[in-house]
């Protein structure tokens, strides 16, 4: 095995990294592949959405040095899908990386060991281009940007396309979009057509087919501290998510 590694990505906050993150997991480990999450956010929504236990040692640790990434993995009530949490000392990270050498590479020599064991590890970014957010570029071969269809949604992806694509030329060769995912899509309203089309005709070949609609029971389900497919299997959200990761498999063959 040699794990797909994909970083859920955008600067902005609440537009469903976390939540596609856990859900596209979920789905791709009841479809029988064998998938890690890690949670590199302070706020460690993954972490409770999943159940695993964020008072026990995670990935803030792990770039420590205080413990391995294989002995941060806790299973979630999900069979085969496991997790790394996270907790309030990732927000000291930026800065507290600053003073390394070779400060980029922290998360890449943490998670690289672990990707003969694993078909897909997807990790969940904070809302930043920090340097935390640096570390998950420099290690991951794939991004996947969540957005919601709002006014001036173009601007924001285009400073992350930039920001991909400089990554990609300073530290990471192997960085590539896998593709821009919209969520919370309301058909109803005009704005979020526009917006799909106008991004769409930018990155005709990255807008994924599946749309994760606007579903309350997404919005429930971390609550409970499960994925959708197990809180509420038969729900718009769960079903959306299934397509995505037969969407996602696919793509990820084909970009091999
Ligand atoms: P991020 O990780 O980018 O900050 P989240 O995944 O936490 O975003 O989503 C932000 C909020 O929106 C959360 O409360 C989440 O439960 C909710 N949410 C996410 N996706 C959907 C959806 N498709 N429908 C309804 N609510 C959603
Ligand atoms: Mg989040």
């Amino acid at each position: 095995m040699n794990a797909q590694t994909i970083l859920f990505l955008n600067q902005k906050g609440g537009v469903g990294k976390t939540t596609s993150a856990v859900n596209l997991g979920a789905a791709l480990a009841q479809q029988g592949k064998k998938v890690l999450l890690v949670d590199l956010d302070a706020q460690s929504n993954l972490t409770s959405a999943t159940s695993i236990d964020g008072r026990r040692p995670g990935m803030y640790e792990v770039i420590a040095g205080k413990l391995s990434a294989e002995e941060a993995i806790q299973q979630t009530p999900v069979k085969n899908l496991y997790a790394i949490p996270s907790n309030i000392n990732m927000a000291g990270l930026n800065i507290e990386l600053v003073e390394e050498e070779e400060r980029e590479f922290f998360i890449k020599r943490a998670l690289v060991p672990l990707e003969e064991s694993w078909e897909y590890i997807l990790a969940d970014c904070p809302p930043s281009l920090g340097l935390v957010t640096v570390n998950a570029m420099a290690w991951a071969k794939r991004v996947i940007i969540p957005m919601q269809c709002e006014y001036l949604a173009m601007e924001g992806l285009n400073l992350l396309m930039r920001t991909v694509g400089n990554m990609k030329k300073a530290i990471n060769p192997d960085l590539e979009v896998l593709g821009i995912l919209f969520t919370m899509y309301s058909k109803r309203t005009n704005l979020a057509k526009e917006v799909v089309e106008d991004v769409s005709s930018f990155f005709p070949q990255l807008v994924f087919k599946t749309m994760i609609p606007r579903n309350i029971r997404l919005a429930e389900a971390p609550s409970h501290g499960l994925p959708i497919t197990v809180y509420d299997g038969s729900s718009s959200g769960a079903k959306a998510y299934k397509v995505l990761a037969k969407e996602v498999t696919k793509r990820v063959a084909r970009n091999q």
